[in-house]
């Protein structure tokens, strides 16, 4: 029977995949995200309700408009099927309490905030200033309200004195302000100090993609990668492997 569980949750979770496809298009460009109904970015047609079916309808189209037969976006069905996969490791883990619906929450706004930070290089605050908001009233619920809330000064503020001081050496903006927005919503959510394998991780996942990337073209790149998406990775792999950051954490005599 839990099988049947984890197929609902996952259906469940490329559905709202689907809706995070629809604020990650519309929220950079200004538009509605409630009306119109969906369309093809090319042509304009009306995408009908048996061509908006989570990655079934990807497949069945072949990847392609059905009108004008331009390709869809590869973002789509990838954006609805991890957030499937996350919806069914977070009820696996929390079943139908609170805490899964503030994680999933959490994994929602983190996915949005990477797909528009790594396209458009901006992190919107629509998103993160509620979600600095949902993860504290998690803390509070939890009974863990100055875990959160330190998280969120710690991830926030060093990100902000990473903004300051690089802003100074370089000449230029080496962090956002939607940087520091966003580490203090990771760090409102995954609390104090799990915060810092937070940031530790993005930073490292961010450097090893970065010189990977400045290999294979053999040339700097012009404008600055976007920190949003390692942020989000960072996030996500804290809460998944919260037990072992926890017995790590116990060995460096933290919690003793
Ligand atoms: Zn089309």
């Amino acid at each position: 029977m839990q099988i049947i569980h984890f197929i609902f949750a996952f259906i469940f979770g490329s559905a709202i995949g689907s809706f995070l496809n629809v604020l990650i298009y519309r929220l950079p460009r200004q538009k509605s995200i409630v009306a119109p109904h969906s369309f093809c970015p090319n042509c304009k047609k009306p995408i009908k309700w048996y061509e908006n079916i989570p990655i079934v309808s990807y497949i069945f189209l072949g990847g392609k408009c059905s009108n004008c037969h331009k390709s869809i976006a590869l973002r789509y069905p990838i954006v609805e099927a991890l957030t499937g996969l996350l919806f069914v490791y977070a009820f696996s883990r929390f079943h139908l309490s609170f805490e899964f619906f503030f994680i999933v929450f959490f994994f929602c706004a983190l996915i949005v905030i990477a797909f528009i930070d790594f396209s458009f290089q901006v992190i919107p605050d629509i998103i993160s200033m509620p979600g600095i908001a949902a993860g504290i009233l998690y803390q509070i619920i939890k009974g863990d309200f100055l875990t959160g809330l330190i998280g969120m000064i710690f991830g926030g503020g060093l990100i902000l004195l990473i903004r300051v001081i690089g802003g100074r050496v370089y000449k230029k903006e080496v962090m956002g302000l939607g940087d520091v927005y966003l580490t203090a919503m990771i760090g409102a959510f995954v609390g104090f100090p799990f915060i810092i394998p937070a940031i530790f991780i993005a930073a490292l996942v961010g450097a090893l993609l970065g010189i990977l990337y400045i290999a294979s073209t053999h040339q700097n790149r012009e404008s600055p990668i976007p920190f949003g998406p390692f942020l989000a990775i960072g996030g996500i792999a804290v809460i998944i492997f919260e037990p072992q950051i926890y017995q790590f954490f116990v060995l460096l005599g933290v919690y003793l």
